[in-house]
């Protein structure tokens, strides 16, 4: 019998002190860990191996996630769509899927004597929509967006909650342009990732630009036209360029239909992640026969981007709730203010300061339990809501409260109109 050990060394004391440190912190940040207590997602084992449910919290961030998502989007020129979560076997073997992506889906499903498939991607469908009417050259670019639910085959061993699932939502669009119009949509879309990434307060990303690795035949070997290749790789590597950012190149990351910028960072455990991807495509609107009508009157097929700026929903919220170690901003906060009236005397005073908060559209809530007040404090720590609002007979008549930071160690008091302007910023 062979046994495999894997060992870890160190050449000095502090780094290994750092090193289980950090295997310490990334235990407590754990997302599977933060879901539980937090009330976050849960996986049912009647529902199923990686089928995530996602408990009202969860869902309450997740929304406003979307929300988010689709306002930016909308202001960035994008046009939203729905469509279903199965197609017929023939839509995937147009695009391909069946020949190099099978492995990734699940068996078919027998409908009146035949074969659909639950979609693992969205572009086809996409695809479908575009080819609907006659496109012009003025239609161009057309971004077709999408919250779309996916399902790809993971064996259970890998299944990692919300990090690696069998069904997910991704945040995904197709951008159908001109080739002249390639490099500029590609930065474009660098400027909403830069954007969007910043908003959530993540600044440690960077760009991996990947291409194929010829010499893999199973999975580049039908490619014939490396010239296409090579000029889309270079497209994207000029966008890289003139939107001035860091990046590095590898072989072999790229997918079967063409190349594509990774945006790379290091998950809790220090380790290199994926977040998110952009893909360039010269391949499938050939396949799938999309055309435009040219400034000379003439078809033409456009060039297609794939892009996922949060990746999907599922993954880039684990992640959010492993660096935050669950302290999310307070704008996606289901309960952003706690109130705790030292005693029932104090109910009244904080039932007037939980109106007025609610009024000016702070999401709040007042516990009146009659457990101690440091108990009371606990929980509202554990539960990581921003701000919790002691009131007793001092801030009854000065008419203020006094505030526990989810981030500080000092309470502050202030008065009541100042606290609610301070959380409006
Ligand atoms: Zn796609």
């Amino acid at each position: 019998m062979l046994t495999r050990i894997y060992g870890v060394a160190f050449s000095t004391k502090q780094e290994l002190d750092d090193y289980l440190n950090m295997l310490e912190e990334a235990e407590k940040r754990d997302h599977r860990k933060l879901g539980k207590e937090l009330g976050l997602f849960m996986i049912s084992e009647e529902v199923g191996k990686g089928l995530p449910l996602w408990l009202p919290n969860g869902a309450f961030i997740r929304r406003k996630m979307e929300d988010y998502m689709y306002q930016k989007e909308l202001e960035n020129g994008y046009k939203y769509v729905y469509t279903p979560i199965l197609a017929h076997k023939k839509l995937y073997e147009t695009s391909g899927h069946l020949a190099h992506y099978k492995e990734d889906m699940y068996s078919p499903l027998d409908i009146e004597g035949e074969e659909y498939y639950l979609k693992p991607m969205n572009c086809p469908h996409h695809h479908m929509i575009y080819k609907h009417g006659q496109i012009s050259y003025k239609d161009l670019p057309l971004r077709l967006a999408e919250f779309g639910l996916v399902h790809r085959f993971e064996r259970s061993g890998v299944l990692t909650g919300l990090i690696r699932a069998r069904a997910f939502t991704q945040n995904d669009s197709h951008i159908y342009c001109q080739k002249s119009q390639l490099k500029n949509e590609l930065i474009e879309v660098l400027k909403l990732f830069k954007e969007v990434y910043t908003d959530f307060n993540i600044t440690d990303f960077w760009y991996r630009l990947s291409l194929p690795d010829f010499k893999n035949e199973e999975k580049y070997g039908d490619i014939k036209d490396k010239k296409m290749w090579e000029e889309s790789a270079e497209i994207a590597e000029q966008a890289l360029k003139e939107f001035e950012v860091k990046y590095e190149k590898t072989e072999g990351e790229a997918s079967f239909y063409g190349p594509k910028i990774d945006v790379q960072t290091k998950n809790v455990l220090g380790k290199e992640d994926t977040i998110a991807t952009v893909q360039v495509d010269f391949y499938s609107a050939k396949k799938f026969d999309l055309n435009f009508i040219n400034e000379k009157g003439e078809k033409e097929h456009p060039v297609i981007i794939h892009r996922a700026i949060m990746g999907s929903f599922d993954r880039f919220f684990a992640f959010l709730t492993e660096k935050t170690g669950g302290n999310f901003p307070v704008w996606l906060c289901p309960v952003q203010v706690l109130i705790i009236p030292v005693g029932e005397k104090f109910n009244d005073y904080g039932e007037k300061i939980l109106s007025e908060l609610k009024s000016s559209g702070t999401r709040v809530e007042i516990d009146k339990t009659s457990e101690t007040l440091g108990k009371r404090i606990r929980a509202g720590k554990t539960k990581k809501i921003p701000y919790l609002l002691v009131v007793g007979e001092k801030e009854k008549e000065a008419k203020t409260v006094a505030v526990n930071f989810r981030d500080k160690k000092e309470q502050e008091t202030m008065p009541i109109a100042q606290f609610a302007e301070f959380i409006q910023k």
